[in-house]
């Protein structure tokens, strides 16, 4: 994962000079996939080449952020590391010139519409999201379109496209969708997209009756199993099991705490269990291995038994040789129409204004 091919140079070239230091020629695009960083770079090692990420992030005035899916690596070089919300908020009030968002797309498009007159990058414009994809916005149309306006209240997962966003009343992110449901009026009908899981576990919790859930779902949570977490806990006396609400609802039954990624690791900080096994994307152990190093974290296996299926494929697109061409470069850029833009912006707006609020 991430390992791209290094290419020894006699010089190391400082931000914004390669191109005609290789005469173009690291500049050749993957042919399999338009418009795709090279995976090569003139580095001779990746420590080198993580420095002169940091050299052109300081360069060109740009903040790297990054989701905590993303490799370790990239993590590290990161100014800040969050979850969807967190990322959000703090592109809301970047001041950089350049906000480089090391996650999938929709995340960097969450970027741009919150912070419309920087330049927003991506490393890998291919960086999708199942969830994304399971909402197309013609049939989204259709399925709000049966309830009038005034009786609706349509609340979107940050984990949808600027088209269903601008559709929304409403975004949230798993960290804020329990507070933000609770503000809804109950005389409305609650429609909920694209999370099928995430929908479920939430009207289960808020208790809310007047609700109807999009189906779609993360390939990566879907896989997670709660065979395989029972017979881990009982390998492992005294384990925790913590889950993403993305996972199905069998896994969130035998769940000691279901939490967004940020809550997950809030919770092995300041609970006392001495091992927890984890349902959800494998990149955030690097941050649970830190903030907890005497604790041991489990991954729970996906029903495949495959390693892989712990990793979400979106997210590791990216990888630092990529980062390193979109910093000199400065493309793949996000570039949203204006007035769809500001119509994504207003549901967004709310989504931060009520997670604030009392
Ligand atoms: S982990 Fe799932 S929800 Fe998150 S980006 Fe990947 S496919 Fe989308």
């Amino acid at each position: 994962m991430g390992e791209g091919t290094l290419h020894p140079v006699e010089e190391v070239p400082s931000g914004g000079v390669v191109e005609e230091n290789r005469g173009g020629e690291a500049l050749v695009m993957d042919g399999r996939r338009e418009g795709v960083h090279s995976e090569e770079v003139p580095f001779a090692s990746r420590e080198a080449l993580m420095e002169a990420i940091d050299a052109l992030r300081r360069k060109k005035n740009a903040v790297i952020l990054a989701h905590f899916y993303q490799e370790p690596a990239i993590q590290d070089l990161a100014d800040f590391v969050g979850d969807s919300l967190a990322l959000a908020q703090y592109a809301h009030r970047s001041q950089a010139e350049i906000i480089v968002l090391c996650g999938v797309v929709f995340m960097a498009e969450t970027a741009k519409i919150l912070n419309p007159t920087r330049k927003v990058l991506i490393p890998d414009r291919y960086a999708g999201c199942s969830l994304v994809e399971a909402c197309p916005p013609a049939a989204f149309r259709r399925w709000i379109d049966r309830y009038d306006p005034s009786e609706r209240f349509v609340m979107v997962y940050i984990n949808s496209s600027v088209e269903i966003k601008a559709m929304s009343d409403i975004v949230c992110t798993s960290s804020n969708a329990l507070k933000l449901i609770q503000k809804v009026p109950e005389d409305k009908m609650l429609l909920f997209a694209p999370d099928e899981h995430l929908g479920r576990f939430l009207q289960r919790v808020s208790g809310r009756r007047r609700m109807e859930i999009w189906k779609g779902r993360c390939i990566v949570h879907e896989e997670f199993q709660a065979d395989e977490v029972l017979a881990l806990k009982r390998r492992y006396p005294g384990s925790k099991v913590i889950v993403h609400p993305e996972c199905n609802e069998h896994l969130i039954e035998v769940a000691d705490f279901v939490g967004s990624t940020s809550a997950l690791l809030r919770f092995v900080q300041t609970d006392e269990a001495p091992v927890y096994i984890v349902g959800t994307e494998e990149g955030i152990l690097h941050q649970m291995k830190r903030a907890a190093p005497h604790k041991e974290f489990i991954l729970v296996p996906p029903i495949t038994g495959c390693v892989a299926c712990q990793q979400c494929p979106y997210m590791k697109m990216n990888t630092l040789e990529k980062l390193y061409w979109t910093l000199v470069r400065e493309e793949p850029e996000i570039v949203i129409d204006e007035e769809l833009l500001w119509r994504a912006r207003r549901p967004l707006e709310r989504m931060l204004a009520w997670t604030t609020a009392q």
